[in-house]
C-alpha cells in the first residue's frame, strides 16, 4: 500500500521509536503565566513526569535493554538535572522540544527564534553538544520553523504528520528529515484532562488506548511504516498506563521483525540509504504558504 516502501536494517519490518515529551510544568507555567505558582495540583501532576515516571522508565528500559529518544523544553533540563542524568545514563538520546514549551506558529518570526535558540543554548549548558533533533512543542511548527531549525544545525524534526514513513523537508536554505508521528500514538487525547491545559478528554481505560496504538503498529507491521509513539511521562508514566505500555512492548517484540530504535538512528540510517543511493524520500518543500491563501478572500 505504501508508495514509496523504505527498506529498514536488517530486514525488519517496520521500525518503531517510542518517543516521550517530558514537559514536566513548563507548558503549565507559558499557557498560566499569571497563575501557574498558584497551580499546585496541576504542578504536581506534572511534575509526576521528572520525579516519579522517570526513574521508572530509565530502570525499565535497561531491563529491557531498549534506549528511547525524549524530547525535553530546555528550561525542563535546568529544573530537572537528575532526571537528565538519568536518562543519559542509560544512554538515552535527549532531542529538543522548545524552551518552555513556547507554541512556536503563536510567536512572532523574532520571539520564535530567540525561544529556539534559548533552548539551545540550555541544551548545549547542560548536555555538552547541541540538539540535533526537534519536536515543536504542541506539534506547533510553524511557516518560519523549518528555516530555523535548517539555520541551526538540526538533522531531524518529529512534528509533522505528512506520511506513514520518512520523508524530507526542503527549504530553500536547504534539508531536514522528517519522521512523522500520527495524533493516535499520542497518549494526550487518549487520557488527558486538566482544566488548566483546556482539554477535558473523557478518560481511556489503558487497554482502549491500548488497542488504539497495537492497531497502529499492527497495520505499520504488515506494511512497513514507520511508527512513532508520542507520550508524557507524566501521563503514560504512571501506574496502569506504564502497564499498557510494557503489554504492547512485549506484543511488539513477540510479533518479531520490529527495528526499535531512537529517533536518531532511524534518520541516520534514511541518510545513509540516501548517500548510498539506495532509497530516496519523497520531499516536500516548506512553507507551503508565505501568507492567508488569496481564495479566503470574498471576490
Ligand atoms: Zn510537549
Amino acid at each position: 500500500m505504501l508508495a514509496n516502501p523504505i527498506p529498514w536494517p536488517d530486514g525488519a519490518r517496520c521500525a518503531v521509536a517510542i518517543t516521550w515529551d517530558m514537559d514536566a510544568d513548563s507548558g503549565l507555567n507559558w499557557y498560566n503565566p499569571d497563575r501557574a505558582d498558584n497551580l499546585v495540583a496541576s504542578q504536581s501532576q506534572t511534575r509526576y513526569g521528572p520525579l516519579i515516571a522517570i526513574p521508572r522508565l530509565v530502570k525499565l528500559l535497561k531491563e529491557r535493554g531498549m534506549r528511547q529518544t525524549f524530547f525535553i523544553p530546555g528550561w525542563c533540563i535546568e529544573t530537572y538535572p537528575a532526571a537528565i542524568d538519568a536518562l543519559l545514563s542509560g544512554d538515552n538520546e535527549i532531542a529538543l522540544h522548545g524552551y518552555i514549551h513556547e507554541r512556536p506558529n503563536e510567536l512572532s518570526a523574532e520571539d520564535e527564534l530567540y525561544w529556539l535558540q534559548r533552548g539551545i543554548e540550555s541544551f548545549r549548558k547542560h548536555i555538552g553538544v547541541r540538539p540535533r533533533g526537534w519536536r515543536a512543542p504542541s506539534f506547533a511548527f510553524s511557516k518560519h520553523s523549518l528555516g530555523y531549525l535548517i539555520g541551526e544545525g538540526f538533522f531531524y524534526d518529529s512534528s509533522l504528520m505528512g506520511d506513514d514513513v520518512p520523508y524530507r523537508l526542503r527549504h530553500e536554505s536547504g534539508t531536514l528529515i522528517e519522521l512523522p508521528c500520527d495524533m493516535a500514538l499520542d497518549d494526550w487525547p487518549h487520557y488527558m484532562h486538566n482544566r488548566d491545559f483546556r482539554t477535558m478528554m473523557p478518560i481511556a481505560s489503558p487497554r482502549r488506548a491500548g488497542e488504539v496504538f497495537r492497531a497502529e503498529f499492527d497495520s505499520a507491521w504488515r506494511h512497513g511504516a514507520l511508527w512513532v509513539g508520542v507520550w508524557h511521562p507524566f501521563v503514560s508514566g504512571r501506574l496502569s498506563k506504564l502497564d499498557a505500555v510494557v503489554d504492547l512492548i512485549d506484543y511488539m517484540q513477540a510479533k518479531g521483525g520490529v527495528w526499535f530504535a531512537t529517533c536518531e538512528e532511524i534518520a541516520r540510517h534514511v541518510q545513509a540509504l540516501i548517500d548510498a543511493g539506495t532509497w530516496q524520500p519523497r520531499e516536500e518543500r516548506l512553507p507551503l504558504y508565505d501568507s492567508p491563501i488569496p481564495a479566503l478572500k470574498k471576490r
